[in-house]
């Protein structure tokens, strides 16, 4: 019989492709929501799998929900994906943040805990705990020196998933993913915004692009990729926490003059930096050594920023009417 899998955050962009990916392996996918209702699944509709997946709602700070959906589903593989995922909205909503992040972590572990079955569970780490990693590479066992509440909550949940991992014996570990990209990113987060805007631009829009520190530096890949990554680390004898990244770092600047580029013109006619949009802290540089992944996963990052941008100015050029 094929795996059941429960992905939490089926809605996001990681969790349309996670889904397709289990699917094609032969799992049986259950997806949950807050509100399965009325969430519209844009991702997997794009994919078209929405028919193949079965959808549910749960919120993860409510344990009862947690539960509830555990024992409906029986799976054997959980992946939490789920959460306030916007570093520059946590900085308006801590709150919120660290309750979908710590408590909603804390309620899968427990739940699991709680019903005593072999239950593997996959736990969306960040980047953005490490803060400003200026000296050396980032990997396993650089401390975390997080600097937005997004990141405080992602600690949190990091070591919520250690910490059940070594006092239950729990399968259960943390991707550490550093930035990673596609078409099915929503538009509050930058690089979306930044493809979306070069391509209505090129289009005749005439509008000018607004955005804030283009300085800091970042590690982007590809997302259909990452979900491999997560899914492999539920495959090995015993769980460990990975750094899943390229190992190529660009300035924000650089992402920009990419879109510009793919669609042929130069960023610097188009786009204004503004304060109003620069972050209370602000990570200046995220750099990452990804040598665990390769030597224990086998998972290697194909594509690159430039073949990010590439791939992303395609697909919305596509969808973008003239
Ligand atoms: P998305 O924001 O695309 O999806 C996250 C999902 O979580 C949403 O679809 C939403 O589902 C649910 N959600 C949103 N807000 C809340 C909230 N306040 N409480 C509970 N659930 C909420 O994220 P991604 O797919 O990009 O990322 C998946 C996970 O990986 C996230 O935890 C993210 O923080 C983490 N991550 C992502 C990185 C990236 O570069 N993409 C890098 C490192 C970590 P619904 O509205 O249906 O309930």
């Amino acid at each position: 019989m094929g795996k059941r899998a429960v992905i939490c955050g089926i809605s996001g962009q990681d969790g349309a492709y996670l889904a397709a990916s289990l699917l094609q392996k032969g799992y049986t996918v259950f997806g949950t929501s807050r509100d399965a209702q009325v969430s519209a699944f844009s991702g997997l509709h794009e994919l078209h799998i929405a028919g193949d997946v079965h959808l549910e709602s749960m919120a993860l700070t409510d344990f009862r929900s947690v539960l509830q959906v555990l024992v409906k589903c029986e799976p054997d593989e959980v992946y939490n994906l789920a959460g306030q995922s916007s570093v520059g909205l946590s900085f308006q909503q801590p709150v919120e943040t660290l309750e979908s992040f710590a408590t909603g972590t804390l309620n899968l572990l427990e739940a699991i805990r709680f019903r005593g079955q072999p239950v593997r569970l996959y736990n969306a780490g960040s980047s953005e705990c490490f803060g400003d990693v200026l000296h050396t590479d980032a990997d396993e066992t650089t401390a975390f020196r997080p600097r937005s509440p997004y990141a405080v909550a992602k600690s949190a949940a990091h070591w919520e998933v250690a910490n059940y991992r070594e006092a239950y014996n729990l399968f259960a570990c943390s991707g550490i993913l550093f930035n990673h990209e596609s078409p099915l990113r929503r538009e509050r987060f930058v690089t979306r915004k930044i493809v979306a805007a070069a391509v209505r631009i090129a289009k005749g829009s005439g509008e000018r692009l607004k955005l804030g520190e283009l300085s800091i530096q970042r590690d982007w890949g590809w997302a259909p990729e990452y979900v491999e990554a997560m899914w492999k680390m539920l495959q090995l004898d015993k769980p460990e926490d990975f750094v899943i990244a390229t190992g190529q770092t660009n300035s924000l600047e650089s992402f920009v003059a990419s879109a510009f580029e793919c669609v042929g013109l130069h960023w610097r006619d188009h786009v204004d930096s503004t304060a109003a949009l620069m972050r209370p802290s602000e990570i200046r540089m995220s750099r990452a050594n990804p040598a665990k992944a390769f030597t224990l996963l086998n998972w290697r990052a194909k594509n690159k920023m430039r073949d990010v941008v590439e791939l992303m100015v395609a697909a919305e050029q596509a969808r973008t009417p003239s």
